[in-house]
């Protein structure tokens, strides 16, 4: 069936056009201004709403199976359609791990039957997080699956890191890493290795711990002609890391979340705030803007890492690190940086949100309003008055420091695939 959506301001050509959209659950079919429309065509009223591109997110904890007190895949999709987000990317840190064709089958069935959005899992990049023994790359991509991590943790040793890369560059996969040399990481360190660790007698987690690492990877990655992408980037040094990486010419990509792009260290103030990489210094937090605006890192990925209330109840030495961030990342980052500091333009959230992850982590047809393309969008208010509240979240993790943040975006529906996925 064909579904015409009318008095909308869409975002296409790289800017927002007052317009209608037409598609059918394949694709967009045509978007601009008075489109013609047959007898059947399903006719809806936007509202005068911004119709967007739906996003995507190369960097999501689902939880399931294995943990699903924290999170389902049908709570962590909802919260993602509720977001704006129509394709993310389960990290494997699941029971049982997805490192086998076996374990990934019953996975991607799992994923089928419970998922209201697309969601692409990873493979593990050594059996079960490990760190020891390589996956079958080739065997995994025979099933589709071209993309693994071992997120969570970084591969400690030199040496089964070069064998993994070795063998994945020969599959033609790609390797998303955290990184993360645990010979700097004292037991029970939390935040960042600065002021606040020192004014509060928390135990500091150095930017070294992450960045010397990541150069150990670019160098493999470079030595092997892998595609490399890096996880969650927190520090200056790694940002100027991936500048030289990629003046040499390297395959490698990046991504920052929306929380090391708002907070730095002094705004901690729990565990609510805890989360690895730390959020660290203002100096840290400027090169990571800086670094997205000029290229040093490529877009937006926003680790949602649902815990339960109990869990971060803990102290901060023992509660698990990580926050929620679906249902918040694009509304702050819009109302920060787009609205109030007018900073960045709509079309510069939209390219790091959207077609610059779906580009880079390969995806068809994804991340832009063009005829043509998957018919994924979300409908949103960008002149609303209201502030986060956990208690709305569809996410079963309330843990965002960000409660009481003001918002002036408001998402109303959500489409995925032609179908309306999420409705406010
Ligand atoms: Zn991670």
């Amino acid at each position: 069936m064909k579904t015409l959506i009318t008095n909308v301001d869409v975002f296409y050509d790289h800017a927002l056009r007052p317009g209608e959209l037409l598609f059918d659950d394949n694709q967009i079919l045509a978007v601009g201004e008075n489109l013609e429309r047959d007898a059947q065509t399903r006719i809806l009223d936007g509202g005068g709403l911004a119709l967007l591109p739906g996003l995507v997110d190369t960097h999501v904890h689902l939880r399931d199976p294995g943990h699903t007190q924290k999170e389902t895949i049908a709570t962590g999709t909802a919260a993602a359609a509720a977001g704006g987000f129509t394709t993310i990317f389960a990290m494997p840190n699941v029971l049982p791990f997805p490192s086998t064709v076996e374990v990934m089958k019953e996975y991607l069935a799992h994923i089928e039957a419970e998922s209201k959005i697309r969601v692409i899992p990873f493979a593990t990049i050594t059996v079960d997080e490990a760190g020891a023994k390589p996956v079958d790359y080739e065997a995994m991509k025979e099933i589709g699956i071209t993309r693994f991590s071992d997120d969570g943790v970084g591969v400690q040793s030199n040496a089964v890191m070069d064998q993994a890369m070795k063998q994945a560059a020969q599959a033609g996969v790609l390797f998303s890493c955290h990184t993360e040399d645990m010979n700097y990481r004292k037991p029970g360190a939390s935040v960042h290795e600065g002021q606040m660790a020192k004014a509060n007698g928390w135990i500091g987690i150095p930017s070294e711990c992450e960045s010397e690492q990541l150069k150990r990877d670019l160098k493999l990655a470079a030595k092997h002609d892998l595609r490399y992408h890096a996880d969650h980037i927190s520090a200056k040094q790694s940002v100027d890391a991936l500048h030289e990486a990629k003046a040499n010419g390297a395959r490698v990509s990046a991504e920052v979340t929306a929380h090391h792009l708002l907070l730095e260290e002094n705004d901690v103030k729990g565990t609510n705030w805890k989360m690895n990489p730390p959020l660290r210094s203002h100096t840290d937090r400027m090169a990571l803007i800086e670094g997205l605006e000029n290229g040093d890192l490529d877009f937006i990925a926003n680790d949602h890492a649902p815990h339960t209330a109990k869990e971060k109840a803990r102290s901060m030495e023992q509660a698990p690190f990580g926050i929620v961030a679906l249902e918040t990342a694009f509304p702050l980052l819009y109302t920060e940086f787009v609205h109030n500091q007018k900073r960045w333009s709509l079309r510069q959230l939209i390219e790091w949100m959207a077609e610059k992850p779906a580009e880079l982590f390969g995806l068809e047809k994804t991340g832009k309003i063009a005829p043509g393309y998957r018919p994924d969008f979300f409908l949103a208010d960008l002149h609303a008055d209201t502030v986060i509240d956990p208690e709305t979240f569809l996410s079963m993790g309330k843990n965002t420091p960000f409660a009481g943040w003001p918002s002036v975006v408001c998402i109303d529906q959500t489409w995925s695939q032609g179908k309306r996925v999420f409705q406010r």
